[in-house]
């Protein structure tokens, strides 16, 4: 789904990413809640190396749009059915790279915005292909409200994050928390993949995710960013 954000240069982007890359487990203090997230291959020890999984672009919705809970989840009748918030921080690449050095990857950055990496638990935890179908549902990628440029961001790695469930302060955190910072993410995620411009990859999210249910609206908050709000819709079955 096309997402058009601001820019604070006062331009426009339309983001088409050919891919949108994520880290699971780059908080120590989300690592220690693995007891309740658990979905495979999430357990309490630190990684060695940035641990990555794709969300496919049909997640992307922008500010004010809606989380749909799909009516597929019910079907399946779940003791616990859960589907969860995780704010997060995002960036977005300027353009074609591989290789990058962490010296030089701040340089490839075009800017920076709120991500919801929502993520369907029950189908994380039973697929037997792994997190691929609990991270893509359409809906489950929620970005914005602008794109903030890496002159304007301050130090990316200082920025608090939060993030409130009806209101309710659930996630707190700064970005200086993270166990990979950005320069080691891009330089890891260049020697995988060739990045292209307006790629996205976001940076993990700290402790505190919990459910969505119908009714809820969730918002990420990033210092220097601002707010990414939307509301959650089950889905009529
Ligand atoms: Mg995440």
């Amino acid at each position: 789904m096309d997402v058009t954000l601001p820019m604070t240069d006062g331009t426009a982007v339309t983001l088409r990413p050919s891919k949108i890359i994520a880290l699971g487990l780059n908080y120590l203090e989300h690592i220690r809640e693995s007891g309740s997230v658990n979905v495979q291959n999430f357990t309490d020890e630190v990684p060695e190396e940035p641990v990555l999984f794709a969300k496919t672009p049909n997640v992307l919705i922008g500010p004010g749009e809606t989380i749909i809970l799909p009516a597929l989840i019910e079907r399946y009748h779940f003791d616990e059915p859960r589907t969860d918030y995780e704010g997060e921080l995002a960036l977005i690449i300027r353009d074609r790279i591989r290789n990058v050095s962490e010296e030089e990857a701040l340089d490839h950055i075009l800017g920076f915005t709120c991500f919801n990496d929502v993520s369907q638990r029950n189908f994380q935890r039973s697929d037997k292909s792994g997190w691929f179908r609990g991270k893509s549902l359409d809906t489950f990628g929620p970005i914005g409200p602008v794109i903030v440029g890496p002159d304007e961001i301050g130090d990316p790695q200082n920025l608090r994050i939060r993030t409130r469930l009806n209101g309710r302060l659930v996630q707190e955190a700064s970005t200086s928390q993270m166990i990979f910072p950005i320069p080691a993410i891009i330089a890891f995620v260049s020697a995988n993949f060739t990045l292209e411009p307006g790629d996205i990859i976001s940076t993990g999210t700290p402790s505190g995710v919990g459910p969505l249910t119908d009714g809820d609206v969730v918002e990420v908050e990033i210092e220097n960013i601002g707010i990414l709000r939307n509301p959650v819709r089950a889905e009529k079955s």
